[in-house]
Formats: C-alpha cells, structure tokens, sequence
C-alpha cells in the first residue's frame, strides 16, 4: 500500500466550498484502498487572502516548506474585493505565484473537454465540438512575461516607449516539449509544437529544438509531432478544433490559445488545470492542481458554485502525479454521467434540466462513482 501526501490550499471565495467537494471524492478513494493500493494522507493550508488575515502574508514559509514536501498540492482559489486595496506585493495572489515559482512549475497543462451534454453551451456549433478532447501545453515561466530588459522609459522627445522581451533558451523549450510529447504518447499520438517562426527569431529557435527533441529522444514513440503559426493556430482551434490533439506553445501563445479553446467547452466552472515541474530521480513532479476559475466573490456561501473543475482537477492529479489511470477515467466518467443526467449546477443550468447545488454536484458525482465500480 503507498500513501500519497496531497496538501489542500482551499484559499478564498468559492475556493473552500469547491475543496469540499474533492475532499469527498478523496475519502471515497480512501475508502477503496484495499482495491486500489493506493491512500491519500490530507493537510488543510491557508493560502491568500485567508493566509493574509491569519498570518499577515499571503502564503508562510511553512506552507512553501509543506507544498515542496507533498506529492501533489490542490489550490481552490485566491483573492477576492476585501484585499483588493493592498500593494501589489502584498495581494492574495502573490500566494499562488510565490508557489508557482518555488516549485518551479514550467509547464501548465489546460484540458479544453467537451461534455457531449454541454456541446449547446459552446459558442460554436455541436458538431464541430462535440467529443472535443484537446490538451495545451503552456509554458509558463519563461518567455515575454519575464523578458529582460522589460519597462516604460522616457524618450527624449517626450514619448514615452514600452518595452518587453521575448527570450527563450534551449533547455526552456526542450523541458516543455518532452513533457509535451510524453503526454501526447499517452493521447492520441498527436502534437502540434505553435509558435510564430515566420516572424520572431524566439519562434525559430522554438520550432528547431522542439525537431531536436522528437528527432533525438523520441522518433521512436509513435508521435506525430507538426508545427503551426500562433495565429493560424488560433483560426484552426474556432473553425476545426478537434484536428488537435496536445499543442505545445510558449507562454504568451500558450496564455491566449487555452482561454480561447476553454471557451469552446462551455462553462469557467467546468475548467481544471495541472502545472507540474521538473522531475526527480525517481521520476516524481513537482505538481499544483487548480481550476482555472477564480474566488467568484459574487457567488460565494450560496452554494451556486460549479465544483466539477476542482474535481475536474483532482482526477489530473490521479493522472499526472500518481499514476491512477483507471482512477482519474472512472472520474472523468462519473463526471461525464452527472452531466448526462440532467444534473446541473447554476453556471450550466439549461431547460428541463435538474438544478443541484455545489454539494449536490458533489454527491452526485460520488454518487456515479459508486455505480461505476458496482
Ligand atoms: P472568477 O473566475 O472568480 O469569476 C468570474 C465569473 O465566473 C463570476 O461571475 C463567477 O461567479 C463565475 N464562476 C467562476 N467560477 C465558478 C464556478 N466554479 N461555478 C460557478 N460560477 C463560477 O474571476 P473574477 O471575478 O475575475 O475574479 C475574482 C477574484 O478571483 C479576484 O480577486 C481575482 O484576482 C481572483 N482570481 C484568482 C484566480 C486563482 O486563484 N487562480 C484566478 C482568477 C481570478
């Protein structure tokens, strides 16, 4: 029997009711681990604002200490109107960076899933959306948004000149792109490497190491690696979406690409996302579990908010961080047949459908847990 350590960091907002939801789907597993051979040991940790009325910062040194120790960490959300007024430095979210950045979390991973009983709710037509099943690739702490030299400097002729920089190196690329490729080895088979090489030297360099890296380490492994333009990959994502399997981009791309191809899948309270580092000797990733949402202040204590991207999540981590295959489908699945139901939170509430709250949702989906292993 293995043991796996996973710290919670429900944060604020909708962030703790979400977090609940998974803590029923945790001790449903637990409550399996004699079939499976695998239990999840839990610790509670504040993050942001809820760290900041606590503790005065938005994340302590101890929880870093904590989450750099655990196998996986899962975060509800950050932030919210009561810390709005505070420094930049101070603000909630600097809880979630400060984690990104001491557990060097480069890659950032973005399922865009279409529920066959939500394809109505995408902006664009059924067919072209229904059984979507794509992953993007974000690298996520290099690139334009850390680019030195980067500021707004006088000029002397009084305009004023904003500058950042697009700067990639070798082993920037190749870390994301072999994490790309094993993970589409598992998928269909199937990566697309974006960038923009017809106009930017930081695309070139982009599209040859990721060659390098299928031709060196990976021609044998049955993937099909193609390159594609940033923007003709943003054209193909809204006219022809399910052409894609993984992409893999850099961080600017990669920031755009997965809020555009989230958006083809409905809802923000359906949205979950990994980010995972380097791996260690024995194989085993540094990796944060979030959804993409945020506290949503303005649903809080209600019980409207949509917990399946939290959920969503947590069965990312039985993928990507334990290994639990049949686990994280039986998951998937469960929330698949909760949907095929008719049972819908507020957020994907559609006629003649049956209205649940988020600990509804929850049960329910504990609910099909429970008939898919019957
Ligand atoms: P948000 O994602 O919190 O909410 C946007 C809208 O989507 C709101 O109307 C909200 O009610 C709805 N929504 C979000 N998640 C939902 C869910 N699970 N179920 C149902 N409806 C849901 O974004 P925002 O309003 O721009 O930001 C609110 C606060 O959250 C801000 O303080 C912001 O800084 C913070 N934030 C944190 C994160 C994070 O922790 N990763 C991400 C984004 C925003």
């Amino acid at each position: 029997m293995s043991t796996y350590n996973l710290l919670l960091l429900p944060g604020d907002g909708i962030g703790p009711e979400v977090m609940a939801e998974v803590k029923r789907v945790i001790e449903w597993l637990n409550a399996r681990s004699n079939v499976t051979g695998h239990s999840f040991s839990v610790e509670d940790e504040m993050v942001g604002g809820a760290s900041i009325d606590a503790n005065g910062v938005p994340i302590t040194d101890e929880t870093v200490d904590k989450a750099l120790a655990a196998d996986a960490v899962l975060l509800g959300a950050a932030g919210g109107p009561k810390w709005d007024e505070l420094p930049f430095e101070q603000k909630p979210e600097r809880g979630l960076l400060r984690l990104r950045k001491d557990l060097e979390l480069f890659a950032n991973l973005r399922p865009a899933i279409c529920y066959s009983a939500l394809a109505d709710a995408s902006s664009l037509k059924r067919e072209l959306v229904e059984g979507l099943d794509i992953l993007i690739v974000r690298e996520l702490t290099g690139g334009v948004y850390f680019g030195e030299p980067r500021g707004i400097t006088e000029l002397e002729n009084g305009e004023r000149r904003g500058i950042n920089t697009q700067v990639y190196t070798t082993s920037e690329i190749r870390r994301v792109v072999r994490i790309a490729v094993e993970l589409a080895a598992k998928r269909q088979a199937k990566l697309c490497s974006v960038e923009k090489a017809n106009v930017m030297e930081s695309g070139v360099l982009w599209r040859q190491e990721a060659q390098w890296v299928f031709d060196n380490e990976y021609a044998s492994s049955g993937v099909e690696l193609s390159h594609m333009y940033a923007d003709n990959c943003a054209m193909q994502l809204v006219r022809a979406p399910k052409q894609f399997d993984v992409i893999v981009t850099d961080n600017l791309f990669g920031d755009m690409l997965s809020d555009a191809a989230a958006m083809l899948t409905g809802s923000l309270g359906m949205l979950p996302s990994a980010s995972l580092g380097a791996a260690d000797e024995s194989g085993t990733r540094k990796a944060l579990y979030e959804p993409v949402h945020g506290s949503a202040p303005d649903i809080t204590g209600m019980g409207l908010a949509n917990p399946l991207a939290m959920i969503g999540s947590f069965a990312m981590a039985l993928r990507y961080s334990f290994d639990m295959g049949d686990e994280a489908d039986r998951l998937d699945g469960a929330i698949a047949n909760v949907l095929e139901r008719g049972i819908r939170t507020a957020d994907i509430m559609q006629d003649g459908m049956q209205k649940a709250s988020t600990e509804d949702m929850g049960k329910a989906v504990i609910k099909e847990l429970d008939a898919l292993v019957a």
